[in-house]
């Protein structure tokens, strides 16, 4: 059957979102020949216990304002309405559901996210309904390393490791920096850092 949307999903916690996972999302559209891509801020995330993140809703408003020139991105409330603990697993099930067969799915993160895929939960699931783009910084090329060792296993999820210059940028680096009253100017949209400033974000080091 011919697949009709290639459909890309932009999963992150965004706080804050920054000119590198714009660059990313606008690489994967042009390198997979994707009809949009879908910006999917993370509700609640799973394993970020250690450190304090922003309210879902603020992390959503950025990730809008960030992308709204762009007409082949949207942002999607999916994950930011859905009550619980955010499985990625669970939002591939929506996609798809929304979507049907012939959509095709590529999930796109940071290589160090998927990395961890395999321990994510449906793992086996998870992988049937995508295929994975990792985006590494420039000299990182280990992304596919744990896939190598799973070989034909019923687990094997096609992963796809693109390399992103502007990903020397990252959000810890910006929240410090606002936490240190050091400039952010340049590293993310102006009126992200104006909704940063607004709102009081990030003035407390937490890492
Ligand atoms: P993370 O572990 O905070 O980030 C790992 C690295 O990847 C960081 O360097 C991060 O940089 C970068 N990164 C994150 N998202 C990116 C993106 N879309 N494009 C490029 N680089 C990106 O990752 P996370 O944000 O918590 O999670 C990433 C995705 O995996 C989310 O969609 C999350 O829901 C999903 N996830 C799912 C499960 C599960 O289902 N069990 C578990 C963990 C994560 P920055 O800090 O600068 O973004």
């Amino acid at each position: 059957m011919r697949k009709t949307l290639r459909l890309g999903i932009m999963g992150g916690t965004f706080d804050p979102i920054h000119f590198g996972h714009l660059v990313t999302a606008e690489e994967a559209l042009v390198q997979f020949n994707l009809d949009k891509v879908v910006f999917m801020p993370t509700g609640r995330p799973v394993r970020k216990t250690h450190r304090y993140v922003s309210s879902p809703e603020d992390r959503y408003l950025m990730t809008v304002i960030a992308t709204a020139a762009n007409p082949d991105f949207e942002v999607s409330r999916i994950e930011i309405d859905r009550p619980g603990a955010t499985y990625t697993v669970d939002t591939m099930l929506q996609l798809r559901e929304i979507h049907g067969p012939r959509a095709e799915l590529f999930f796109i993160s940071g290589a160090d996210a998927v990395r961890e895929i395999l321990t994510w939960k449906d793992a086996a699931r998870f992988a049937e309904l995508c295929t994975f783009i990792a985006a590494t910084r420039p000299g990182f090329d280990s992304a596919l390393e744990p896939f190598e060792a799973v070989g034909d296993a019923a687990v094997a999820p096609r992963v796809e490791a693109m390399e992103v210059p502007a990903l020397a940028i990252s959000s810890s680096d910006i929240r410090a920096r606002v936490a240190a009253r050091r400039p952010i100017r340049y590293l993310l949209p102006e009126a992200v850092a104006a909704y940063i400033e607004k709102n009081g974000l990030y003035r407390e080091p937490v890492a």
